[in-house]
């Protein structure tokens, strides 16, 4: 059948011999033929494929376009069969369709279906399907117009793989990525900005993006969103804050582009974006690390520096003073190295708090490493005022603690500078608080200094020390200076300390705090102990020869010597050489040599008693031990550190530790000494509380042999009177 017949059924049957009608008909064949050849050359020019099969699938008619999807000649597709152009499982679909049509007399349309063309490759092609009926209405075929799909199909299929990649892609990617309409509400969100968010996406989709922000920032965002708006421009690294379905908030991080219609019209905005909690978070604590001390939270010294600055420049402005405190620990060192860093980061923790709790709010306070302590005092009206404060933290520093089970006490010395008068800079403040630091350390510790060009020059003649010190012996340099020790009961000098002084042509007179610590950092205290040990014993069994009382004499010694092999041969040699008993020499040991390295101590200190020689325990209550400890070291006598007697009797604080010292060496059967006595109520006090012995200026300075010897010889005790 060919597409004529299409047109010429109607008229089947119908013709009439009739001229009129012959006329009529030849006419309208004249017409047809042109019609005819109309269609056909259509058909022929349309880039589809034009078909008709029989109801067996059997081509009956076809243009040349059909042959070229095929891949057929014409002469070889006329009567060919669908059946050697399709697979088994696309003959079978067809079969069911062209069935299906058949039934309902319904076309179908745009069915996909795969043919092999001739050449074996294989094509989609898309066709429609509508029954073909005779003149009776008798179905008689199929027909319908195809198209070859193939490229259509790799493009959508293309599209299919990419859309499904993207989905993939943002649906698995960590970043948040949402779009939403010109008004803010949310048009498009994948997996993980839900996730970020804590919302399902039915929850998210079609609600307004402030929902997901904190009011605070409200603002920020529609600004950001209008100038994408205007400018058409990404907006990048935008930071803000957002808030999530529970309520709880976070720092997030996005860049926003401009959502655009075919048209490139602006219909809304799609934004990357992350949550940076966490990342801020660390920023943070970074932040706060760089300018904080990690184990007492205080600021730290670059924290310092810039407070420090900024302090300069108001006081500048409103020609206003303030003060630096420079703040360091005494024997901090020790209790480290003996409990543990553990034990001294506890009580680095605790004396941060103390100071906290001591200063104003206003006043700022910074921990510079190890036990050191800065403070800066504001708005300060004089000097008096920063003494004030520095007495409050000493006392409060002071107070006991109970470290590791431990009940221990430790002191501090503090550095006090001025601005203007004593620096103007950041630098030269810090340097001048230390410097008089270094000063209160010298004077004693337990106390504050204020700095003056006088500890300046001082500081500079610490560096020769150790030159000249290497010389001192041998030049005879060295003398000793005896300060006598006397009895509360009796009056009596029961005592005298040997005191080391040194005397240098270029230096002049250095006191031992000053060259004491340099000579054990170089270990020259081990000769120079020794020379003093002989001298000390030598000079006392001078006196006795002179016909004076015997008095016990005693002799310090450094922790350097307490370690040196030879300390046990040196002292019975100077006993033997000297010829002095044993019991009149008291070898004085502070507090916390004893304590750093109390096992080994103990063996020492066996040792030294088993040569009959006493033993006592010097600058106690600075130190951290307690008297049960102290039991073990078998020591004779217990020298109150002269820190605490200083401020008596105005100090309630200093006279309780004095008192608590005094009863408790008492309970050990110890001979308690006071040092640094220096006014008769302070002798009253500790007469009143039942101390032993007593030392210091009110009775004596530490003086030269002969003077000694006519002190010895002049005193007379008067029982019960002071001395
Ligand atoms: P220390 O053993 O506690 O000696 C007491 C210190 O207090 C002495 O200082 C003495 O002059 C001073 N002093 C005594 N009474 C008073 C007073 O009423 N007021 C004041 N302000 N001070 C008083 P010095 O002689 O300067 O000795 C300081 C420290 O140097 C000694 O303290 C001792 O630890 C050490 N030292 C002195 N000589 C020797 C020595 O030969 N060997 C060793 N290893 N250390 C020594
Ligand atoms: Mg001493
Ligand atoms: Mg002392």
């Amino acid at each position: 059948m060919r597409i004529i017949d299409l047109f010429t059924d109607a008229f089947a049957g119908k013709k009439r011999i009739n001229t009129n009608l012959e006329r009529i008909v030849a006419e309208r064949t004249k017409q047809l033929g042109q019609s005819e050849e109309k269609y056909r050359n259509i058909l022929e020019n349309i880039n589809d494929g034009y078909y008709e099969v029989d109801l067996s699938g059997n081509f009956t008619f076809f243009n040349d376009s059909m042959c070229v999807l095929l891949g057929y000649s014409r002469e070889e597709m006329i009567g060919m069969n669908n059946r050697q152009y399709t697979d088994k499982e696309n003959a079978k679909k067809l079969f069911q369709t062209f069935n299906e049509v058949y039934r309902t007399g319904e076309a179908a349309k745009a069915f996909d279906w795969q043919i092999t063309r001739k050449d074996n490759t294989k094509r989609s092609i898309e066709a429609s399907i509508s029954l073909q009926k005779n003149s009776t209405g008798k179905p008689i075929g199929f027909r319908g117009i195809t198209r070859d799909a193939t490229e259509r199909k790799l493009a959508e299929e293309t599209i299919r793989r990419s859309e499904e990649r993207y989905r993939t892609i943002l649906d698995e990617m960590e970043d948040a990525y949402f779009e939403v309409d010109v008004a803010g509400n949310y048009t498009f969100v994948n997996d993980s900005c839900c996730r970020h968010l804590g919302y399902s996406r039915d929850e998210l989709i079609g609600t307004t993006f402030r929902g997901s922000i904190v009011k605070e920032e409200f603002e920020k965002i529609y600004k950001v969103f209008g100038n994408i708006y205007i400018t058409g421009k990404p907006e990048r690294n935008i930071f803000y804050q957002l808030l999530r379905k529970d309520g709880t908030t976070g720092f997030a991080e996005m860049t926003a582009f401009p959502l655009q219609n075919q048209k490139g019209e602006i219909i809304g905005f799609r934004g990357v974006g992350r949550d940076v909690t966490e990342r801020k978070r660390m920023e943070d604590e970074i932040k706060y690390q760089g300018t904080h001390d990690a184990l007492t939270g205080l600021s730290n010294r670059l924290m310092f520096g810039q407070i420090l600055n900024h302090a300069i420049q108001s006081a500048k402005r409103f020609t206003r003073q303030f003060a630096v405190l420079f703040i360091d620990l005494d024997r901090f060192k020790t209790i480290n190295d003996t409990l543990g860093h553990e034990a001294g980061d506890q009580l680095l923790l605790e004396i941060s708090v103390r100071l906290k709790q001591t200063l104003r709010a206003t006043d700022f306070i910074a921990r510079l490493g190890g036990d050191e302590f800065i403070i800066l005092i504001e708005e300060v009206d004089d000097a008096s005022h920063v003494a004030t404060v520095a007495h409050k933290i000493l006392n409060s520093v002071l107070k006991p603690m109970t470290i590791i089970e431990q009940e221990c006490r430790i002191t501090a010395s503090i550095g006090i500078c001025m601005y203007p008068n004593d620096a103007q800079d950041e630098q030269s403040l810090m340097k001048n608080a230390d410097l008089a630091m270094y000063m209160a350390k010298e004077e004693g510790k337990n106390n504050f200094q204020f700095y003056s060009e006088d500890i300046q020059s001082k500081s500079l003649e610490h560096l020769s020390i150790e030159t000249n010190l290497r010389f001192a012996l041998e030049r005879n340099e060295l003398s000793l200076h005896y300060q006598a020790k006397v009895d509360f009961r009796t009056n009596a000098i029961t005592g005298v300390e040997a005191l080391l002084r040194w005397q240098n042509p270029h230096l002049g007179f250095v006191t031992p705090t000053q060259f004491i610590p340099v000579a054990e950092e170089t270990g020259l205290i081990v000769p120079i102990g020794n020379w003093v040990l002989r001298t000390a014993c030598n000079q006392n069994v001078a006196w006795q020869q002179q016909g004076l009382p015997p008095v016990c004499i005693a002799v310090n010694l450094s922790v350097r010597q307490l370690t040196d092999d030879n300390l046990i041969d040196d002292i019975s040699k100077a006993l033997q050489d000297s010829g002095m008993e044993p019991h009149l020499l008291e070898l004085e040991i502070t507090e916390s040599m004893m304590m750093r390295n109390p096992d080994r101590m103990i063996a020492v200190l066996a040792k030294i008693k088993s040569l009959g020689v006493r033993l006592a325990i010097d600058d106690f209550g600075t130190g951290y031990s307690s008297l049960a400890q102290i039991k073990h070291f078998h020591v004779d006598t217990l020298k109150v550190d002269r820190s605490f007697i200083r401020n008596i009797p105005q100090d309630a604080e200093d006279k309780a530790i004095t008192k608590a010292i005094i009863s408790m060496g008492k309970t050990l059967s110890l001979t308690v000494v006071a040092e640094g006595v220096e006014t008769l109520d302070q002798l009253n006090f500790l007469k009143n509380h039942s101390c032993d012995e007593m030392q210091g200026y009110y009775f004596s300075k530490p003086i030269a042999p002969e003077q000694f010897a006519d002190l010895l010889r002049e005193h007379v005790p008067v029982p019960g009177k002071a001395a």
